[in-house]
């Protein structure tokens, strides 16, 4: 065993995306608008114990945080069993984050924490609830700010929000969203929309630039840059200048790509390894490990596999085409 993990660009990767499910009782129009049939049968889903038999691997390898995502993953049954199986593999294991749209919260953020996760991040397109019903395809803000005040109860800190500011949708709340994380003392994450909609209607013309969602924020409230170092971490972040509660958090891989700092993998619901978000290629893992492999050769095509990571994505090319599987099939 040859210790970290590292890729042939000498990236070294830390952080591991788990997709527990590809469903999801969300529509967004900018990840999931028709709600196309999940991909992985469930024959072919990894189940708990091989999920905490490979995380336990990774783990060996170097992998500090892992981030249980899908599709909703609250959508899986019994989440906290396999939270409890990660929950052990710390301290060796620094972080173990869940995202979620938060439906699912006000009832169970509790049991989340009690089962040993450490951090939540929570999406929330809109603090209006048409465009929100708009932009989700499903009639539920007060719910997923009830599941904000839940995990906040619960512990789950600190809290992350996640909004996609897409154009002509919810540009115009980028400041009310500021004032939400200074208010609710919880850290905003503004993401620029990416080409992996399932609806295939993604245009740079609906993309808001990071730094225009920065100018945005700035017409209302000064941001001082957090002097942290990037390490694997997506987003340039900020505190308020006025020292009040809350962060600011912006990522943007469009416009100002931050692959040369790239430290994650994926694995999707059906055992696949995605070296990118933008990965045209898979690599079945799960095939490996219901071959029979040993421990050893499972290592081996895990370290085989992260030194194919590709040196960057493509977005910005001209002939950049969306991968097969989008967003919530891969696990964003
Ligand atoms: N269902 C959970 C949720 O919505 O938080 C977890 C999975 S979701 C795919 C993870 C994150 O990806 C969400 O915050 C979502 O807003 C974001 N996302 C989905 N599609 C996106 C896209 N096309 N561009 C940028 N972010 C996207
Ligand atoms: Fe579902 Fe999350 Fe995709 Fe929305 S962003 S459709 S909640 S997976």
């Amino acid at each position: 065993m040859s210790g970290l993990l590292k890729d042939s660009y000498n990236r070294q990767i830390r952080d591991l995306r788990v997709s527990l499910t590809d469903r999801c009782n969300f529509r967004c129009f900018y990840c999931l608008p028709h709600g196309e049939p999940p991909v992985a049968p469930k024959e072919q889903m990894l189940s708990y114990e091989e999920i905490e038999y490979v995380s336990e691997i990774f783990v060996s390898l170097g992998i500090e945080k892992i981030r249980l995502t899908g599709g909703e993953p609250m959508m899986r049954r019994d989440i906290e069993t396999v939270i409890r199986k990660l929950s052990a593999l710390k301290p060796r294991l620094h972080d173990l984050a869940l995202t979620t749209n938060g439906y699912f919260l006000p009832d169970r953020a509790e049991e989340l924490k009690e089962a040993g996760l450490d951090r939540i991040t929570i999406s929330l397109d809109s603090l209006k609830r048409d465009v929100f019903k708009r932009m989700t395809g499903i009639d539920v803000l007060d719910r997923v700010l009830e599941g904000i005040e839940a995990a906040k109860r619960a512990g789950l800190k600190p809290i992350k929000i996640n909004a996609v500011i897409v154009r002509g949708h919810n540009e115009c709340e980028v400041a009310d969203f500021a004032r939400f994380a200074r208010e609710h003392d919880v850290w905003m994450r503004f993401i620029e929309f990416m080409p992996l909609d399932s609806g295939h209607e993604w245009s740079r013309e609906m993309v808001v630039s990071g730094r225009e969602i920065r100018e945005r924020i700035e017409e209302r409230f000064s941001l001082v840059p957090l002097k942290v170092p990037r390490g694997s971490e997506t987003s340039s972040r900020y505190r308020f200048a006025d020292n009040a509660p809350g962060e600011i958090g912006i990522i943007a891989p469009v416009t100002e790509p931050f692959c040369g700092a790239c430290s994650r993998i994926r694995l999707t619901a059906d055992g696949q390894i995605r070296t990118c978000l933008f990965s045209t290629v898979e690599h079945s893992l799960r095939d490996v490990v219901r071959s029979g492999a040993t421990r050893a050769e499972v290592v081996e095509f895990i370290e085989s596999v992260v030194e194919k990571k590709e040196p960057r994505h493509y977005i910005n090319d001209p002939e950049f085409r969306q991968p097969a599987r989008t967003m919530s099939f891969i696990g964003g």
